[in-house]
């Protein structure tokens, strides 16, 4: 284990596999003292924390492997125009290096329902999709129908390992590619006629935010309640700082230690130490905002936090580490938090 108690770990990279032009697969090794530690559900994520140009970055990167049917975890990166760190990771990581990674978060999963499963992949969508796919055809009989939207042929991530699978279960399984070079951009009235009377099923839509959109707007037309959609972003929301002006009369400080260096902070009534980080100017990582990923995760060395909400970002062995998800997290009057080293 790296970063003292923190929540990183140091991974062997066991392979690096080129996908397309614009993407790679990192396979990592789990030694055995980690294994337990690193058990995942299909849909799950890593975190990883990379350094590039003197800045750490913390990204999550989901898993394209499946639990059990995969013998190695393996994350997918997709470059991003202008993007650090995926166009860092596709140009430096190869086999035998070390990536500093958090254990398996995230709730993008399978429901225990025996309706049909329709997902909408589009691009480095497919990641969570493809490990959601093999985990159902082998431990349920549940009928999958995947569209896969991608800008032309060459871009398709993981086509013949689709294609394996369409060949094994034409029963269960459909697949229809979208590419934008031959038929145009996915549209809601697509969305609509590729659900077609499959309205009971599970939906699980993971892509770039217009695909996403889109698909979500398909949705709304029909009569889909909002527990048979799984929606993964992998962008963060867009959240800028919030412009309104916070309280801070109470007189409440923080001091945050991030990347060595030690900032106070004063914080409003209510407001979140991730909040009040990144109004004051700091870089903090994080990344869902809604308690699951694990990226913001600090520990407190003085004072009290409380966290409104933990989805799963946090188990409770960190917790009682002292280890809180600053997006969630409320100091009680003067505290201190440390970013993990
Ligand atoms: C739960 C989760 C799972 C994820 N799984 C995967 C995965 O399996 N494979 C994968 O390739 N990525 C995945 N991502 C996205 C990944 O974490 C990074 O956001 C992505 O690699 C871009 O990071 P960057 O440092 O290269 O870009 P940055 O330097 O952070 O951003 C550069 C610019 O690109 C824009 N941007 C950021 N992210 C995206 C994006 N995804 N698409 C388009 N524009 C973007 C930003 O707005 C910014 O303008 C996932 C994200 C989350 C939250």
């Amino acid at each position: 284990m790296t970063s003292l108690d923190g929540p990183y770990h140091n991974l062997e990279v066991a392979e690096v596999i080129d996908e397309t032009d614009d993407s790679k697969s990192i396979v990592f090794d789990i030694p055995d003292a980690l294994r337990e530690r690193f058990e995942y559900t299909a849909g799950q994520f890593l975190t990883l924390r990379v350094e590039v140009d003197g800045h750490r970055l913390v990204r999550c990167y989901s898993l394209a492997s499946a639990p059990g049917l995969d013998s190695r975890h393996k994350v997918t990166v997709k470059r991003v125009v202008d993007g650090r760190a995926s166009n860092w990771l596709n140009d430096n990581v190869a086999k035998g290096d070390q990536l500093e990674v958090m254990p398996p978060a995230g709730i993008f999963c399978l429901s225990d329902r025996q309706t049909p499963i329709v997902l909408f992949g589009g691009g480095s969508g497919i990641t969570p999709i493809i490990s959601l796919i093999k985990t159902a055809l082998e431990t349920t009989s549940r009928i999958l129908k995947l569209v896969y939207a991608n800008r032309n042929d060459r871009s398709i991530i993981f086509k013949e390992e689709l294609g394996s699978l369409l060949l094994a279960h034409p029963d269960r399984l459909e697949i229809v590619h979208r590419l934008d070079d031959v038929h145009g951009f996915v549209d809601p009235a697509l969305v609509v006629q590729e659900i077609g009377p499959k309205t009971d099923s599970d939906f699980y839509i993971c892509g770039p935010g217009p695909f996403m959109d889109v698909v979500e707007s398909g949705l709304a037309s029909l009569d889909v309640s909002s527990d048979q959609i799984f929606i993964e972003r992998f962008e963060s929301p867009d959240s800028p700082v919030d412009a309104a002006p916070v309280d801070t009369s109470g007189g409440t400080v923080v001091t945050i230690k991030l990347d060595g260096h030690e900032t106070e902070v004063s914080v409003g009534e209510g407001e979140t130490i991730l909040a009040a980080a990144r109004r004051a100017g700091l870089e903090p990582p994080f990344a869902c905002e809604e308690a699951y990923c694990g990226c913001c995760m600090a520990k407190v060395v003085e004072g009290q936090v409380d966290m409104l909400h933990n989805d799963g970002g946090i188990d409770q062995k960190q917790i009682d580490d002292g280890w809180i998800l600053t997006c969630q997290g409320i100091v009680k009057g003067n505290a201190r938090v440390e970013y993990p080293d």
